[in-house]
């Protein structure tokens, strides 16, 4: 039997409780599904999620629509022909309104200050709008439509549902995204937007609170806006106040100055890491020059040097490896252990490192003429070791 469910979300956005028969309950799934005389259970579409709520206070965990009925799914049956009184997560809905009527105002805006379609509309998680525009639209274009929205809202505008006959639709300048047959649903927000749509929204723009565009990139021709409306966007902009309070305790500036203060800090920064990079440079050249300079011997070379990189110690351990007919030690501190380069151009170091390996309790290894490792031992333990080694008959190569 077909039925026929009274639609109250479809006139009225702010209907959240109700009561209504019961025309039908059937077995579906691990639950029943129940359809109603009326309801004002949004099921989705249009890029809104389906109402949350409960029926006589059981959960209502899906909704589906079937013809002109819609089917509230519960775990639980209720009689055919008894009453039930439906209630909605009535902050949710409102949340979502905001949301929804607010993409609305924006899209509406867009397209007729600049010409620009809304080409995808998306309403996420905490309420969060993502709009898809048809138009490439600039910083000074975004921020004069958002400022127009915000206006409309300020003017309380009101948003009105209506159903035209085909004869008025024919008629009827609206935004849609696709072609639209049967009975067309119009949202028309005076002096802002006209729309098909089938989601519930406010009944005056004063409700949707504010209208802000968060951030814009470049989506295939046009731009991708993420957009928050009303308490998600109140709720936004008191985190990013928090957040501005947090950095102008830490950069002791007052916070319409923390921008200002932040690249002063930063451009300082630079300045000293610059400055870093040029001393750790000449510091090289010097290490390097010496480290040429240098008499050559048969004992073992060590060198010792603070902060020390891989590459440094590479390139220290090749040249040092030159000046003895031993090996070439070069040390350094990393994290609290002590790391080490072993160079010879006379011994074969993987013949070597399990003894290294083996003196420092350290781990290691590499090719026959270098070897990298780090070990938990000392710097004394370290250099002793190193300058006392003597190698084997069967080290050479
Ligand atoms: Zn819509």
């Amino acid at each position: 039997m077909n039925f026929t469910t009274k639609k109250r979300y479809e006139t009225d956005g702010s209907v959240t409780e109700f009561f209504a028969t019961v025309l039908s309950c059937e077995r579906a799934g691990d639950g029943y599904d129940t359809i109603l005389s009326e309801t004002a259970f949004f099921p989705g579409g249009g890029g809104q999620e389906g109402d949350e709520g409960t029926l006589d206070g059981v959960p209502v965990t899906a909704l589906t629509e079937r013809g002109e009925a819609i089917l509230h799914r519960t775990d639980r049956p209720f009689p055919v022909g008894s009453t039930v009184c439906g209630k909605l997560n009535a902050l949710l809905r409102l949340r979502r309104m905001q949301a929804h009527s607010g993409e609305h105002v924006l899209s509406g805006l867009l397209h007729s200050l600049y010409g620009s379609e809304n080409v995808g509309f998306h309403l996420g998680e905490g309420e969060t709008v993502t709009i898809d525009t048809s138009k490439r639209l600039t910083d000074a274009e975004l921020t004069r439509a958002e400022y127009e929205a915000n206006l409309a809202v300020a003017e309380n505008r009101p948003v009105k549902i209506s159903f035209p006959d085909p004869e008025t639709l024919k008629t009827l300048v609206y935004r849609s995204k696709k072609e639209l047959t049967g009975r067309v649903r119009i949202v028309t927000i005076e002096g802002v937007d006209v729309c098909a749509c089938c989601a519930p929204h406010v009944a005056r723009t004063g409700e949707i609170g504010q209208i802000r565009i968060l951030s814009r990139m470049a989506w295939k021709g046009g731009l991708r806006l993420t957009v928050l409306c009303g308490l998600a966007a109140y709720e936004d902009a008191k985190r990013k106040t928090e957040t501005v309070k947090a950095l102008s305790a830490l950069l002791s500036a007052k916070p319409e100055e923390v921008a200002d203060a932040a690249k002063k800090m930063k451009e300082r920064l630079d300045e000293e890491l610059k400055k870093a990079a040029l001393r750790a440079a000449a510091k090289r050249e010097e290490t390097l020059r010496a480290l040429r300079e240098r008499e050559r011997t048969e004992e073992p070379a060590v060198l010792w040097e603070d902060g020390l990189s891989r590459k440094d110690m590479t390139e220290y351990a090749n040249e040092l490896s030159k000046k003895t007919g031993s090996l070439a030690a070069v040390l350094t501190e990393e994290n609290g252990r002590i790391a080490y380069t072993a160079a010879s151009a006379a011994l074969d170091m993987k013949k070597i490192a399990p003894r290294i390996n083996e003196a420092l309790s350290g781990s290691g290894g590499g090719s026959s003429s270098m070897i990298f490792g780090s070990a938990e031992t000392t710097r004394e333990k370290a250099e002793a070791f190193f300058r006392s080694f003597i190698p084997q008959e069967n080290d050479k190569r």
